[in-house]
This record gives structure tokens, C-alpha cells and sequence, in this order.
């Protein structure tokens, strides 16, 4: 979970952040708010501050009470979610919209999913030409800086070389170092030209 502003945005694994379409404002939510919880809408049935859980110590929770939007005023489905200071469930306007196909608040995770394959994509696509920098695709030229790893994004792809001169490529290029489980590399990466 991620606090910001205010309001939270839900960080899905694999998907990125998910915001629902329908989240109306950033105030905190009072009993009677209609929420976003897991894709689903939910009221808020009571709110307990201040409560202490045993996984985390010395950690005040702020638990929600939430209720199926859909069930009417039966308690059996009712679920308690806590969270920790600031954050807490996104609001959403009472005329949501559903999916049609799978009942979930929009974006669903079907189309969550289909987002993140189309950026994994884009991201495979930077990883496809050897001797092009992944970080600012542009060529990497003998003159330049430059250090080469094996290719863990796309596996049957070319060696990966990134210019290391460059301060926003050589800061992705550690970033990779650490995906390839490579150790520190022997070679002084400060040695880039000025302006390069
Ligand atoms: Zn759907
Ligand atoms: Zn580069």
C-alpha cells in the first residue's frame, strides 16, 4: 500500500499501483462511505482506532469494518481490514461501474493484467537490439563508457550494454546489475565523458 496525498493507492503484485476509476476524493472515509476494497465495493460499517496487532508491534492500526455493497444489511460477509497511520480505503462515488465480465470495480484485474503485459512488452522490446542502451535506446559507440551484461529479460535475446557514462542509464544499469545477480564488476564506472 502506498500512501499519497491523502488517499491510497493499492499496489497489486505484478500489475503496478491500481487506482479505481470511480474513486471520488481524498478524505479519509467515515462509517457510511462506500469504498474500494480488493476490486470489490464496500461499505464502511465502523472504524476502531489505535488497535494493536501482535505481527507488529509498537504499530497503531486503524481498523475498517466493511461490509459487501451488495448483501443489504446482513452482517455474514462483513470483513475487518486494518491499516497502519495514514492510510486508508479509496472512496468511491455510489454510481460506480462494474465489469461486465467478472463483477469487479474498474479497472478489473483482467484489465490490470492486460496493462502490464502491454508494458512488459514494451519493456521486452528495449532489450532486443544488441548494442542499443536499454535505458535512452539510443547506440552505444566505442568511444562511450559502456559495460554489457547477459540478457535475463529476454533469455534467447542478444547481450544487454548500457552506457555507463550516462547518469540515468548507468543508475538503470545498476538496477540490472542487481537482476543479473552479477557481482560488482571490475570496471571503474566513473570514467564516462562529460556530457556523454
Ligand atoms: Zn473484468
Ligand atoms: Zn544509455
Amino acid at each position: 500500500m502506498l500512501a499519497e496525498r491523502g488517499g491510497i493507492a493499492v499496489r497489486i503484485d505484478g500489475f503496478g499501483y491500481w487506482r479505481p476509476n470511480d474513486a471520488a476524493g481524498w478524505k479519509s472515509p467515515e462509517p457510511g462511505s462506500l469504498v474500494a476494497y480488493d476490486f470489490k465495493p464496500w461499505w464502511v460499517v465502523d472504524i476502531r482506532m489505535d488497535v494493536e496487532n501482535r505481527k507488529n508491534p509498537g504499530a497503531k492500526y486503524t481498523v475498517y469494518r466493511l461490509r459487501p455493497a451488495d448483501v443489504g444489511d446482513s452482517a455474514d460477509h462483513d470483513i475487518h481490514i486494518g491499516w497502519t497511520n495514514r492510510q486508508y480505503p479509496q472512496i468511491i462515488n455510489e454510481h460506480y461501474g462494474l465489469c461486465v465480465h467478472c463483477n469487479e470495480l474498474l479497472p478489473c484485474r483482467e484489465m490490470m493484467a492486460e496493462q502490464a503485459a502491454v508494458r512488459d512488452m514494451k519493456n521486452m522490446a528495449r532489450y532486443e537490439t544488441p548494442g542499443v542502451c536499454p535505458s535512452c535506446e539510443e547506440p552505444v559507440t566505442h568511444r562511450q563508457t559502456s559495460e554489457t551484461f547477459p540478457n535475463v529479460v529476454v533469455p534467447i535475446g542478444p547481450p544487454v550494454t548500457f552506457h555507463a557514462g550516462r547518469r540515468q542509464c548507468r543508475r538503470a544499469m545498476e538496477e540490472y546489475r542487481v537482476k543479473v545477480g552479477q557481482p560488482e564488476s571490475q570496471l571503474r564506472l566513473d570514467g564516462g565523458e562529460p556530457g556523454v
